[in-house]
This record gives C-alpha cells, structure tokens and sequence, in this order.
C-alpha cells in the first residue's frame, strides 16, 4: 500500500519498524497532493520545507523511540487555526499575507507529539458556511464526485482525508463544520465537548460555539487524534480541567448495556429517503452490536436554526471586528481617512457571506432588537439544552442523520442562504448545547454520495461516542472504501 493511503495505525506500524521512514511517508503524501489537489483543491497552502524538516525530526525520535502515536504522521490543518510561520487565511482575502507569530495550543500539541503538518486546508470564510463555496480561494471538491462539494465549513479538511492528501486533519465546528463535511466525504468527523480541546489560537467566530476536532479515516484514528489535542489550557478561559481518558481504550468493547435514543424530530419532514434509509440502516447494526434503542424527543430542534443564525452572526459581528485594517492582513492603501481606510479594508477583504453575518449580527445586538432576537435565541437555546437533558434521562446517546440529504453539485444552492442554512437544522442543536458529536459513515446514495450517521452525547461522553462509532465501522466495514480518483 502506498503510505499516503496509510490510516495512522498502519502508518503507525510501519514507521516503527522501519519499513518506512517518516520523510518518506511525508513525501508520499506530498506527491500525492501534486498529483490530486488539481483536481480536489483542498489544500490553501502547501509547506514543502516545514513538513519535510518536522518529518526528519520525527525521524530521530522514532530512531531513539522516544515517539508518541503520533510520531511522523503527516496532518492537514484547517486554515483557521494559527500556524507559526505559516500562513493562516482563514479563507478570506482579508487575511491573505497573515503570518502567525505563534502556534495554536493544537498544532503546537501535535507538533511537540511529532506529527507532520502538511499544509492549511481550505474553509468557508472565518468558517460560515455549509458548502466550502465560500471560500476566497476556490471551492473543494467532493472526491466522491468532483461536480458536488465536499460540505463545509472545513470542506477541505473532509476532502483532504478522503482524497489521501493528508493521515488526519483538524477542523472546527461551531454548528455542525466538522460532522457535516466528514459525512459528505465518507469520512469520522467529531466535535467534542466544548471546553474539552483548547481554542487558544483558532480564529474565532462564535465563542460560545465554536470547538476543534479531528476527521479521520476511521475511528480509531479518531480516538488518537483526540488524545493529541484535548486537555487544560490556561491560554484558554472556557478550556475545563477535565481528566483526558485514553479514548483508544474502549473502542472494541460491544454496546450491551447502552441504550441509544432515537429523536423523532431528526426524522421528519426534509429528510431524503435515502439518507434515513442508511441511517436506519446503521442503527440496526447498533442493536446487532448490543445496544437497545428508544424512541426520544427534542421538541425544540425546529427553531435550532433560527437561534443559531442569531446568536453566531451577532458573536461573529463583534469577533470579526478586530480586523478592521489596523493589525492584521489587508489594508485599503487608497483612504484619506481613519473611518475611510475601515470601511474599505474590510469592504474589499470580506467576501458577501461574511457581511451578511457580520449586518445580521449587528442588527441583532442593536439597542432596541436585542430583547427581541439576542435575547430571544438565548432563551430557545435554554429551551433546546432542556431538551437533551430530558433525553439524555432516557437514553446513553443518539442516533439520527448528520444532514437531511447528501452532498449536492456545486452552485445548487449558490444563491438561496436560507436553504443552505435549513441543511445545518441536525448539527446546529448540538452546539448550541455544547455537546460532544460525531459523524460515521454508514453508506451511500445510489449515486455513490457518502451518508454520516450522527451520534451525540452528553458532556464528555466522547469515549461513549466513540465505542458506538466503532461497533457501526466494524459492522459496516465500510472504512476501507475509497473514492474513484485516477
Ligand atoms: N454551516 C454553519 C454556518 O454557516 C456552521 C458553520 C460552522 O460550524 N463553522 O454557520
């Protein structure tokens, strides 16, 4: 096998004994980024140089054996998280010269671990967005089927694994961006718990939302990574002190004694046929593994969206204000005046999305409609954590779809917001309860789409997530599948 098609176990294996080294693993999946990134376009920027220099190093630890799991495994990272000397866009114009002073608290964990960073992976602008379309540097395709999107908004973290352009990648969820474009490349997405993985050095959208997490290409790898990056971080106020479990630990356990809950509302009016149908599917695989299911509730899961695109505009609208021209990226060289060069920094450096939010957002807080819309989406969002409190009485996780239908051809949706943000109505709750979840391929649609089966759970359940993520794989046995690329 060619080691860019490696899954981190294997390449695990075979960087400890030699078979291989980790520059070579390293150039592997540099070669393999030349010969398919024309076509996918998942990766904003490459860095030949830093990657082969951290896989030497890597190289001298695996000689001494002084490597973690880690070690020389060559990594995607989504371009919202800072990279030191390596350029960080965001996939904005507005950031397109910004060079990050220092590492976030992730890379810098998987850098001191030994893995390899290949590059920085394409996203929707500062992450808003379901599709990667909105992205100033093109739009990812979904290897699957290069005419549809890989999801969004870390698009090209799904597609970066799905294509074998990258191990593993990092991507950020603040309403359904890892989960979502993991199940449209057929790939393990999971958001854990916020608080869990710092965000110290991530570019911030929506504070309260926003989580890192891995996608993978099967959910052992995804236990691994989740232990490269979780844990305390004083740099981070909302990071907790919560004791970091070996997630690779349970993984093989079966699911007898779990009881899954299976929420009426995630199966209703919208779903496409054969989304429930391979989701329905995957759950009967659950049970076959030992777990028992119950019919649950979550009566407020239809004005998730609404709240949502609320509360993230309206964080967004204050978070984005720091990129007015001043300190970071793009500067408007044409204005007389200071109020001049703001305005035209960012009118030039946000794409149409962004100012969408950011006027949305800044309506909402405005004196006046703040009781009306902020305050209003906070109460639903009350009403919505009540809702999985109630369900999580009853039941250990979730079962239900990731997304209502699959991947849908690029420029679909291009000129319908709305409908785009209708398609996170599965995802968004989930964060708006700071929950841990997580997307597992569970089939295809006949025209050869992947399908995500979504579990969440509550706090800190990821090991829970995890074991039934790994009981649907092993049942499935889909994780071996690759998309048709020449
Ligand atoms: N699609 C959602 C949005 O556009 C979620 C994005 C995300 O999770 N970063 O806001």
């Amino acid at each position: 096998m060619e080691p860019y098609a490696s899954t981190i176990t294997d390449l695990q294996q075979r960087l400890r004994t030699r078979e291989i080294s980790a520059v070579e693993a390293t150039t592997s999946l540099l070669n393999r980024i030349e010969q398919v990134d024309k076509t996918i376009n998942a990766y904003i920027t490459v860095d030949r140089e830093q990657a082969l220099a951290q896989a030497e190093a890597a190289d001298r630890k695996l000689a001494d054996n002084s490597g973690g799991p880690l070690c020389g495994i060559p990594l995607a990272i989504k371009d919202v998280l800072c990279t030191e000397g390596l350029r960080t866009t965001c996939g904005s114009k507005i950031l397109g010269s910004f060079v990050p002073p220092y590492d976030a608290t992730v890379v810098a964990r998987l850098k001191a671990a030994g893995a390899v960073i290949l590059g920085k992976v394409s996203m929707d602008e500062f992450a808003m967005g379901s599709a990667n379309e909105n992205c100033a540097y093109g739009t990812p395709k979904n290897p699957w089927a290069t005419t549809h999107i890989c999801g969004g908004s870390s698009g090209g973290s799904a597609a970066a694994v799905a294509a074998d352009e990258c191990i593993a990648s990092l991507g950020s969820d603040t309403g359904g961006s890892i989960r979502q474009p993991a199940s449209h490349c057929g790939v393990v997405g999971l958001k854990p718990t916020y608080g869990r993985v710092s965000r110290y050095g991530l570019v911030a959208f929506a504070s309260s939302l926003d989580q890192i997490g891995p996608l993978t290409k099967n959910v052992t790898d995804c236990a691994i990574m989740l232990n490269g990056i979780c844990g305390h971080d004083p740099k981070d106020s909302t990071s907790l002190k919560q004791p970091v479990p070996d997630f690779t630990a349970a993984l093989t356990d079966g699911l007898q004694g779990m009881t899954i809950g299976i929420p009426a509302e995630y199966f209703g009016e919208g779903l496409d046929p054969e989304v429930e149908q391979a989701v329905r599917n995957g759950i009967a695989r659950l049970e076959e593994a030992g777990a028992k299911t119950v019919a649950v509730s979550l009566p407020h899961t239809k004005y998730g969206v609404a709240a949502y695109y609320l509360i993230a505009p309206a964080e967004a609208s204050s978070n984005l204000a720091r990129f007015d021209g001043v300190r970071y990226g793009l500067r408007d060289q044409t204005a007389e005046t200071l109020q001049e060069m703001y305005c035209q920094s960012r009118s030039q450096g946000f794409g149409p999305e962004v100012k969408r939010r950011i006027i949305i957002g800044t309506y909402a807080l405005s004196s006046g409609y703040y009781d009306a819309y902020y305050k209003k989406a906070s109460q639903v969002r009350t009403l919505i954590i009540g809702d999985y409190k109630n369900a999580f009485s009853q039941c250990d996780l979730l079962a239900s779809p990731v997304t209502p239908t699959p991947a849908w051809a690029i420029g679909a949706q291009s000129d319908d917001p709305l409908a785009t943000y209708l398609s996170d109505a599965l995802t968004i709750p989930n964060n708006l309860a700071g929950l841990p979840g997580m997307s597992v391929p569970c089939g295809f649609s006949a025209a050869g789409l992947p399908i995500g089966l979504q579990l969440q759970g509550p706090h800190f359940a990821e090991e829970k997530l995890l074991r039934a993520g790994f009981n649907l794989e092993q049942r499935l046995g889909l994780s071996d599948r690759r998309p048709p690329l020449a």
